[in-house]
């Protein structure tokens, strides 16, 4: 079976957060591939996007450039309504019988699984791989067992990024160089995205 991590998100924008968490997955956990998956709309959030799907399609593709074992999928955009990963595992499971997924979650999704839409199903369809982020400890104990025994956390460099800083960032004229690769510091300028 060909080891895929699905590493969903809105990625509103992408930065080197993902990236990183991504890779870091690939290596610790054997994957052979990391597919980017963005959403059409967010269960668990409350605001919409602040740039439309095919914008941020459009900064993973640019984000992921030239990396051979990345990949950008659409399949919740294409699908529409509400993004739940129940309903892309079980249609990623089905279209590629000869693949084997895990999802990669930063540290505030693992806390929050016990919310997620049927996860009890999801637990039994895949793995999770959980990694750290600042400020948000895992604590394991909190989550139930049939949870906690569907998880493997591994080490990153823990990464003070997040999409919400960058938006904030934008909105009041400070600089996001160095926190997005290029050609997404490049699209959101282009495109005048988050300035209002
Ligand atoms: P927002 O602030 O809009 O929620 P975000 O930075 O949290 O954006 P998402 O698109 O919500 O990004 O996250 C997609 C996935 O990437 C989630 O599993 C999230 O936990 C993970 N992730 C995001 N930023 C980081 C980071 N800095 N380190 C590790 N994982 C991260
Ligand atoms: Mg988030």
């Amino acid at each position: 079976m060909i080891k895929v991590g699905f590493m969903g998100g809105t990625f509103d924008p992408i930065h080197y957060g993902h990236l990183l968490a991504a890779e870091t997955a690939r290596e610790a956990c054997g994957l052979d591939e990391v597919w980017f998956i963005p959403s059409f709309r967010p269960p668990l959030k409350e605001n919409e996007p602040g740039a439309d799907g095919s914008q941020r399609l459009e900064m993973v593709y640019r984000a992921i450039d030239f990396q051979p074992h990345f990949r950008a999928m659409d399949v919740e955009l294409e699908r529409g309504g509400t993004s739940f990963s129940i309903d892309s595992i079980k249609s990623l499971q089905a279209l590629y019988p000869d693949r084997e997924f895990s999802i990669i979650i930063g540290s505030d999704r693992v806390n929050d699984l016990p919310k997620w839409h049927l996860i009890e199903e999801l637990a039994g369809l895949v793995r999770f791989i959980g990694v750290e982020r600042p400020d948000e400890p895992i604590d394991l104990s909190l989550l139930p067992a049939f949870i906690r025994d569907r998880i493997d956390l591994i080490k990153m460099p823990l990464i003070e990024i997040s999409s919400t800083e960058i938006r904030r960032r934008v909105r009041t004229g400070q600089s996001i160089r160095f926190l997005v690769p290029e050609k997404v510091y490049s699209f959101i300028k282009r495109n005048q995205l988050y300035e209002s």
